[in-house]
């Protein structure tokens, strides 16, 4: 393939990536004007009228800011590629820094900068503007800026030593390095996710011990029951930046925390919050989180390969305007080509996941009761005002989550089973 056809093939790929997401979004947002602020039947003791006309007008207000923001990013990529700015870019960077490692780190470092540069304005947008107009944004100006940079310097510390390596590997391993590359940075992964709730999230949040009282013995007494080993209790204060309200499971092994918003425990009842950390507990116990690190580790077996394979085809450096080959021309190139070749994973691994909902509502139900779950779940939609309305080729492409309708349909279904089954 000429370097032409290379880059072409590649625009038109991801031209079809963004008209598709366009496309299904339409279809999405047709759907939520058509039935907005509509309850649907099976939620109606759940969800009053004036909820289901907040979550059609704030799920339209996400789904437009979309349609700018998605077409905007891609556009900037394919002109970038095709006026040979990456190229221009690496030249300028050539003439500055010679030492290979340096030259490739102050390039990429430069994208990722330019790529944060042109998001603020939609970050902004989203959270001090379409956030706060739904009175959900509690971030100050301040927290948002600092954010940024912790977060900035976190990829320095991380990136340099991680591209350091990487460097080393290609240049000193021989032609498997990949393997050996793929094997290391899965350990990396490992640890980095078991250090995480210890060492990165209280650089964003204060999180405190649950102190003791009915919902800490309840939740302990929950743990047992269930068999699950964890090595904390905690509230997060996630209303220091909205009022969105979540629960999950954070590290692994002997670090695994169990964290809760402030914003949950302020709102749920207690049986709500077991029947939600039931769930959680239903992913581990039905082997979900191995599972996915399993997947996780295969892929990054197949990107080191991928990557290994595309370094020795020199059309593709010319195809995306760089003079010469180099190692971090091909990061950029394989992050570039990615997106449009993982284009139908995206649906399966959708479909994955949503059965693994499935399968922790069932174990939660039967955990902690079907009805304190459905009541649950019926609130967590309503207090982040989520879509009531998903088109269906919309949710089965992007959901990672049923439906509230359909997992509350599940639920249901699933003890009426059983009730008739004892019959
Ligand atoms: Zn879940």
């Amino acid at each position: 393939m000429t370097p032409q056809a290379i880059l072409f093939s590649n625009i038109a790929l991801a031209a079809l990536d963004l008209g598709w997401a366009l496309f299904l979004t339409l279809l999405n947002y047709r759907n939520a004007a058509r039935h907005a602020g509509e309850v649907p039947e099976e939620l109606g003791a759940s969800v009053s009228a004036e909820e289901a006309v907040k979550s059609s007008a704030y799920s339209m207000a996400r789904m437009r800011l979309s349609f700018a923001a998605n077409p905007i990013g891609t556009l900037i990529v394919i002109a970038a590629a095709a006026t040979g700015l990456f190229g221009l870019l690496d030249a300028r960077v050539g003439g500055l820094v010679a030492a290979p490692y340096w030259r490739g780190a102050l390039f990429l470092g430069l994208l990722l900068l330019a790529q944060a540069f042109l998001a603020s304005p939609f970050s902004l947008y989203s959270t001090f503007v379409l956030e706060r107009r739904y009175g959900f944004n509690t971030t100050k100006f301040g927290t948002w800026a600092f954010d940024a940079v912790k977060s900035a310097l976190i990829s320095v510390v991380l990136g340099l030593p991680l591209l350091y390596l990487l460097y080393a590997f290609i240049d000193g391993m021989g032609p498997l390095w990949w393997l050996w590359a793929a094997v290391i940075f899965s350990a990396i992964n490992l640890v980095l996710s078991m250090i995480y709730p210890l060492v990165i999230a209280p650089l964003f949040n204060k999180f405190t011990p649950l102190p003791e009282g009915t919902l800490r013995s309840r939740i302990e007494e929950l743990a047992r029951r269930l068999e699950f080993r964890v090595s904390g209790i905690f509230v997060m204060d996630g209303s220091k930046r909205s009022k969105h309200s979540n629960a999950y499971f954070t590290g692994l092994g002997a670090f695994k925390r169990i964290v809760l918003f402030d914003t949950l425990v302020s709102s749920m009842s207690e049986d709500e919050l077991l029947a939600v950390l039931a769930h959680e507990i239903g992913h581990e116990k039905r082997k979900h989180v191995l599972k996915m690190t399993a997947v996780s580790i295969a892929f990054s077996f197949l990107s080191f390969w991928a990557l290994s394979v595309l370094m020795a085809w020199p059309e593709l450096y010319a195809a995306f305007g760089f003079a010469s080959p180099s190692k971090h021309a091909m990061l950029l190139i394989l992050g570039l080509v990615s997106g449009p070749a993982t284009f139908f994973l995206a649906p399966a691994f959708a479909a994955w996941s949503r059965r693994h909902e499935y399968q922790a509502d069932a174990f939660a139900a039967a955990a902690a009761g079907g009805e304190a779950l459905c009541s649950a779940l019926a609130r967590l939609n309503r207090e982040n005002a989520a879509n009531l309305w998903p088109q269906k080729l919309y949710s089965a492409w992007y959901y990672s989550h049923p439906a509230l309708r359909e997992r509350l349909a599940a639920i249901r279904g699933a003890r009426l089973d059983g009730a008739s089954g004892k019959q």
